[in-house]
């Protein structure tokens, strides 16, 4: 029976050893995106992993968990210093930053709820998660991306996002000011729609070219590119001067003389502009 035991070891050293090589070759399994569900929809795709990385765990009840270190800039971690292999896929160039605003939940705010029989009765506003939505948000060389709490009443359940115009209108103006204002007249050199949509377009496509050379030179260095599939992302095109004198329109009227920065949200994407401060 003495070769049968050897036969066997044999087999059992040969299997060990195609379960290595097959551990070897299987690439790794697609990493769990841990993101609230109305994020997965509004969020592009190529920016879900590092976002589900840097803001969510689960708890031990395997629930979505935001993490307690809170900042209100969240900075993507872009491409690798040095790659090995061909980037199979362009993401990590062209990633956005994040705003996450949750003044009540950050600042510890006890806002009162906008209903009048409740404001009298002083029924306040009580965080209750993330607000489902993540907004686009247009900024001079490309956009950002802005997500919120959500809020609801206490008492008669009325729910309302953090990034609202009645919660940013009751708010310290310390904490006021770190809303991002995003699109000045004054920075731009004309000072017509037209004149910050050209603006824009350059500032817009200079970043994208930026970030298209830096993939490319990655990829240059390599001479087996079968594994590379996917394409460049197209650049997202500028919102057009009418639409852009549109959201200034609105903003002056709704500023009437004070310089409130205003929010508007046209298309699912956030314009905002603020008038030179003079
Ligand atoms: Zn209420």
């Amino acid at each position: 029976c003495a070769s049968q035991s050897s036969w066997t070891a044999q087999a059992s050293s040969q299997m060990a050893e195609l379960k290595t090589q097959a551990a070897e070759k299987l690439p790794d399994p697609p990493e769990e995106i841990l993101l609230p569900e109305g994020w997965k929809q509004t969020l592009p795709k190529e920016q879900h992993l590092w976002v589900s990385k840097a803001l969510f765990s689960r708890d031990a009840s395997g629930k979505l968990k935001l993490t307690e270190a809170l900042q209100l800039w969240w900075s993507p971690p872009g491409p690798q210093l040095l790659y090995s292999q061909p980037p199979a896929f362009p993401d990590p160039f062209f990633h956005s930053r994040l705003f996450l605003w949750m003044p009540c939940h950050m600042w510890a705010y006890r806002l009162p709820c906008a209903n009048p029989n409740c404001r009298r009765l002083g029924n306040y506003l009580r965080p209750c998660g993330l607000y489902n939505t993540v907004r686009r948000v247009l900024d001079m060389s490309g956009w950002y991306f802005m997500v919120t709490e959500y809020l609801e009443c206490c008492s008669c359940r009325k729910k309302v996002a953090g990034w609202s115009q009645d919660i940013l209108d009751q708010l310290d103006p310390i904490h006021r000011e770190k809303f991002p204002a995003v699109l000045t007249y004054s920075q731009t050199p004309g000072k017509s729609a037209m004149s910050l949509y050209r603006h824009l377009c350059v500032r817009h496509k200079e970043k994208w070219l930026a970030q298209s050379a830096e993939y490319l030179t990655v990829l240059d260095k390599f001479q087996d590119l079968s594994a590379v599939t996917a394409k460049l992302p197209q650049m997202m095109p500028v919102p057009s001067p009418s639409l852009l004198l549109t959201v200034y329109a609105k903003d002056v009227l709704t500023r009437l003389g004070e310089m409130k920065a205003r929010v508007t949200s046209i298309y699912g994407s956030i314009l905002k502009m603020v008038s030179t401060k003079k």
